[in-house]
């Protein structure tokens, strides 16, 4: 690689566009990344169409992984060659009051990777090294690429959700996340009741690691949780409004419904089922740099993977549409030239 390096841009709403770009050097507190794997996430709509307000052209991908290949002034703790991680939060800046009192998630001054800077579906990225997570050897770049989002995002919903080990616990939806979440919910000693629409994801629920599943089109998903004692949390990786507050009687008193899917639909709970149960509603926002690294670590020593399907950077658009569609099983994920694709 020389001077310059292969980006795939969205110059406009739906326009995507291969460029190539100079090398940049990276900045106080940044570290330059050649990329090589970025996963394409159900979030980069974000900015592929609008949602938020873009300074276009801008790079999407917030599930990058890539080895250092210089540091800014002012890094520390990180070298040259190390691989890492680059998640949908761009970094805590460290001094504003959520920072200052430990709570880097919520940072007032913190940038979305691909949002608010240029993202993953590119050969080189710069990236703040206090967002940057580690990714374990042995871990293959495409492998460890959705943990960073999807991964992070169930995994840290779990780990801090009030269920111990042997509760019952829901995972609502086996897409993206949820196949990620009926994993760890498994590994982390749940009793597992994994919730699909449709008889044919049974056997794909049970091979996740799931006790039980539920078709939510054959029967009332709330019934059928209380059938089984009812959940102590139920993970919803959909995002339907209707989805979310149907299966929310299904909670035991004290339970907690835990939304990590985006979607445009108000949540209509009654105020009775909330109440009588004193029932939880709940939203998880993905989780910080160390819990990236918890979600990595667990991933390797408990055998939870990602099922990917890797393509060439240049083939981003097809990769971004087949996962709109709803048809990527379950991530797509680029791949670059630096890495050993
Ligand atoms: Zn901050
Ligand atoms: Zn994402």
């Amino acid at each position: 690689m020389g001077s310059t390096y292969k980006a795939v841009e969205v110059s406009a709403p739906g326009t995507f566009r291969v460029v190539e770009r100079t090398i940049s050097e990276p900045a106080t507190g940044q570290v330059r990344i050649r990329v090589e794997a970025c996963g394409v996430c159900h979030s980069d709509s974000g900015t592929v169409e609008g949602l938020f307000p873009i300074n276009w052209p801008r790079v999407p991908g917030h599930e990058a992984v890539g080895r250092i290949d210089a540091l800014g002034s002012g890094v520390q703790g990180w070298t040259v060659g190390q691989r890492v991680g680059v998640g949908f939060l761009g970094g805590p800046c460290g001094y504003c009051e959520f920072c200052r009192d430990g709570d880097l998630v919520n940072c007032r001054n913190q940038e979305y990777t691909g949002i608010h800077h240029d993202g993953g579906y590119a050969e080189i990225m710069l990236a703040k090294a206090s967002g940057l997570m580690s990714i374990p050897d042995g871990m293959e770049s495409a492998d460890a690429a959705p943990l960073l989002c999807a991964g992070i995002t169930t995994f840290n919903a779990l780990r801090n959700s009030p269920a111990k080990a042997g509760d019952l616990v829901a995972v609502l939806g086996i897409g993206g996340l949820g196949h990620l979440g009926v994993q760890y919910a498994r590994r982390m000693g749940f009793e597992v009741v994994a919730i699909g629409r449709g008889s044919e994801s049974t056997e794909l629920a049970k091979k996740l690691g799931a006790h039980h599943y539920i078709d939510s089109a054959a029967s009332d998903p709330a019934a059928a949780l209380q059938a089984l004692g009812g959940a102590k949390v139920i993970l919803i990786t959909a995002s339907g409004g209707t989805t979310i507050a149907t299966s929310f009687k299904g909670l035991r008193p004290g339970g907690v419904s835990i939304d990590v899917g985006v979607g445009p639909e108000p949540i209509e709970i009654s105020s009775m089922d909330l109440i009588f149960g004193e029932r939880k509603l709940a939203g998880s926002l993905t989780g910080n740099a160390a819990t990236g690294d918890a979600t990595l670590r667990f991933s390797a020593l408990s055998g939870v993977s990602a099922m990917i399907e890797a393509v060439p950077l240049e083939q981003a658009a097809a990769a971004y549409a087949k996962m709109m569609a709803g048809q990527a099983r379950f991530r797509m994920v680029l791949v670059m030239k630096n890495g050993k694709s």
